[in-house]
């Protein structure tokens, strides 16, 4: 059972407290009372152990009793820009790359895109990561941010930055020759909807930025994970 809950106002001193869902699990569901111990964070990179001093119907009042900086993050930012897929997969897409370690999930504006999310569906993602953080441990909240076109996506990659475009064709690069490439800098990658990228939303450069995953079509989630788990594995060889 998890013991880490998310604050959102940072933590700045000796106490915080807990409030909406955060507060009705620790109370509701763990039954905690005053004296229980629990891991915060709040996003900034630092964990918090805390005790229950007091509890409400729906907040709780804690004493923090010592904080760290806890990083588990890649060493290097990863920004996936993806054409959401629909329903449940959303959810699954979010909670897996908060595991991995993403740093930024863009929602692409795509024009075979189906699933375009509106803001009560990015509120429920947003609120995906924060679930998947008290149980993976990260202590930063992987950022989604508003939907983007392609080329607005594509644009946004910083100087020095890797942009690469997940595109099943047979003159795309296979994605493990594009890891030797890796040198620390940021990557953007785009992976597109069911119908796949149109051939106008593709940059005019041409196949050296397309990056194959094999042979086999993947569905979205799979292929933008796919592109996580090597670019992951990658930074951190051991
Ligand atoms: N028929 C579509 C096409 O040709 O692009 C298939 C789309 S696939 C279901 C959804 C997205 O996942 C693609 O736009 C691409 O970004 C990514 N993808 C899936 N399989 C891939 C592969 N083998 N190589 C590269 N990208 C892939």
């Amino acid at each position: 059972m998890t013991r880490r809950f998310f604050v959102a106002d940072r933590v700045s001193g000796p106490q915080a407290v807990l409030e909406g869902s955060e507060a009705q699990h620790l109370i509701k569901v763990l039954r905690a009372r005053s004296g229980d111990h629990v891991i915060l964070f709040d996003g900034s990179g630092y964990e918090f152990d805390a005790c229950v001093v007091r509890w409400g119907r729906d907040h709780v009042q804690l004493e923090i009793l010592a904080e760290r900086a806890v990083d588990r993050e890649l060493p290097y930012p990863l920004t996936l820009g993806v054409a959401l897929p629909k329903g449940p997969r959303q959810g699954w897409l979010v909670e897996k790359s908060v595991e991995l370690g993403v740093t930024c999930l863009v929602p692409l504006r795509t024009l075979r895109g189906v699933a375009q999310p509106g803001e009560g569906a990015l509120a429920r993602l947003r609120r995906a990561v924060i679930e998947a953080s008290k149980q993976c441990g990260r202590n930063r909240l992987m950022e989604i941010a508003p939907p983007q076109s392609v080329g607005e996506f594509l644009r946004s990659v910083p100087v020095g930055g890797s942009r690469w475009i997940a595109h099943p064709d047979r003159d795309a690069v296979p994605l493990a020759s594009r890891l030797d490439e890796l040198e620390g800098q940021p990557v953007f990658v785009a992976v597109g909807p069911e119908g796949g990228f149109a051939p106008e939303e593709l940059p005019p450069g041409g196949a050296e930025e397309w990056v194959t995953l094999g042979p086999r079509i993947l569905r979205i989630e799979t292929a933008a994970l796919m592109v996580a788990a090597a670019i992951g594995t990658a930074w951190n060889p051991e």
